[in-house]
């Protein structure tokens, strides 16, 4: 589609960041070109009717405020650990040497909001995967998970069992 071809032309591949042979996907040339900016947030704004839409950090910040702005629902940030001042729920996910974790605030939902999570780039999905557990035992209802950009060979998709994917490209 038009959206699709204009996403693509505005990421940049990236080789060897941030380690030796990882391709990386970097998106600033996307968020730098107004119309292909705002066609994205727009995109995601009007996915589901929600009440929070997640943001995780940091590059989904940039694109779940807007979207959250847009769609008249609230924003919540999931950020690394020790980066949220008041109380947490915290999950840890593997990678690929060690592991990475992640929090929400406890009181960041009221029961049974539905939730949008939103991220750039969805790789082996862990970041993701770990982002449902959270938004799940903090009281709410994941409506779907949606990404700019979903790196097919890592199988990402196939860990997030049941959960609503929208990959605005898929390569
Ligand atoms: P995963 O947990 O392996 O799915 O990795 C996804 C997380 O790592 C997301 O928060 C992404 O922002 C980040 N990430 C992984 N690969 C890339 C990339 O190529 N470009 C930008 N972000 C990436």
């Amino acid at each position: 589609s038009d959206l699709q071809q204009l996403i693509l032309d505005r990421i940049r591949d990236v080789p060897d960041y941030p380690q030796a042979g990882v391709l990386f996907k970097d998106i600033t040339p996307l968020l730098a070109d107004p119309p292909a900016f705002a066609e994205v947030v727009n995109e995601f704004a009007g996915l589901h009717r929600v009440d929070k839409i997640v943001g995780i950090e940091a590059r989904g910040f940039i694109l779940a405020a807007p979207a959250a702005y847009k769609a008249g629902a609230g924003f919540v940030p999931v950020r690394k650990k020790g980066k949220l001042p008041s109380e947490t729920l915290e999950a840890s996910y593997d990678l690929e040497y060690g592991s990475a974790t992640i929090e929400v605030h406890r009181d960041a939902f009221a029961p049974g909001d539905r939730v949008l999570i939103v991220d750039d780039v969805l790789a082996t999905g862990g970041t993701a995967c770990a982002a449902v557990e959270l938004v799940r035992r903090a009281g709410a209802d994941v409506v779907a998970i949606a990404v700019l950009m979903e790196l097919a060979s890592l199988k990402g998709r196939e860990r997030l069992d049941g959960v609503e994917l929208h990959s605005l490209v898929i390569v």
